[in-house]
């Protein structure tokens, strides 16, 4: 327990020393990726000051949120998103950061009760064009970027992507590179837009390097996972 605490604030800080060192101190925010982790775990980082959440399956999700009420958390949904799951999304998370079609959009749209401010959208990238993953491609960004600014429930807040682990970490940096200039683009057109989500664990000093204004980061926090 005092460990998650520790390793929370060792991340933080190297966030804050890569933020600083790319002028833009207080500028990139943790996303802990709680996946497969009980509640048990969240509870602790919400102790030590930790918001905002990523979850990957609907259902995982929705027990954890169940479980964790009244801490006044932010739930991001990361993981990819089916379309017969997107009411449930719609109706118990912050955040969708894995918008990758227009079918998508409107489902959420529809399904976004009037009782809570609007969904926050991402749109996902699959900026390395790598097949039977996740993700529009680049070139069909700036359509789906409109589509989401004029759905009324669901308000567009910028780009994800999970650019292909190479080895490489000058491949990485052009992948990474290519999205904030993207993200700049759908930025010039849409005013709300503010947050481009990459970088990992094994990444997010490079990602902050080139732009990332939200890191989401598992492993480095809560340890490799189980199989
Ligand atoms: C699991 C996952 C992460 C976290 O990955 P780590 O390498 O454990 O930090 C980040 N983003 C997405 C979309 C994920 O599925």
């Amino acid at each position: 327990m005092e460990r998650l605490h520790q390793t929370l604030h060792g991340i933080l800080q190297s966030i804050e020393n890569a933020a600083t060192l790319a002028s833009r101190p207080n500028a990139v925010r943790l996303l802990a990726v709680s996946k497969t982790r009980p509640p048990e775990a969240v509870r602790e980082l919400a102790q030590a000051g930790q918001r905002a959440f990523g979850e990957n399956y609907v259902q995982e999700a929705l027990a954890k949120i169940g479980a964790l009420p009244g801490l006044g958390l932010e739930w991001h949904l990361i993981g990819h998103l089916q379309s017969n799951k997107c009411r449930e999304a719609a109706e118990h998370f912050d955040w969708v950061q894995s918008v990758d079609r227009a079918k998508l959009v409107d489902a959420l749209d529809r399904a976004r009760p009037e009782s809570m401010s609007p969904l926050n959208v991402l749109v996902q990238v699959n900026v390395d064009g790598e097949a039977g993953k996740s993700g529009c491609r680049p070139d069909d960004v700036p359509v789906l970027a409109d589509h989401i600014a004029a759905s009324p429930r669901l308000r567009l807040r910028g780009l994800m992507a999970i650019p292909e682990p190479h080895p490489d970490p000058d491949q990485r940096r052009d992948a990474f590179r290519r999205l904030k200039a993207l993200f700049d683009a759908v930025a010039a057109r849409h005013p709300g837009v503010d947050t481009l989500s990459m970088g990992m664990s094994e990444d997010f000093e490079l990602a902050i390097a080139e732009g990332s204004t939200l890191v989401r980061v598992g492993t480095a926090l809560f340890g490799a996972r189980g199989q």
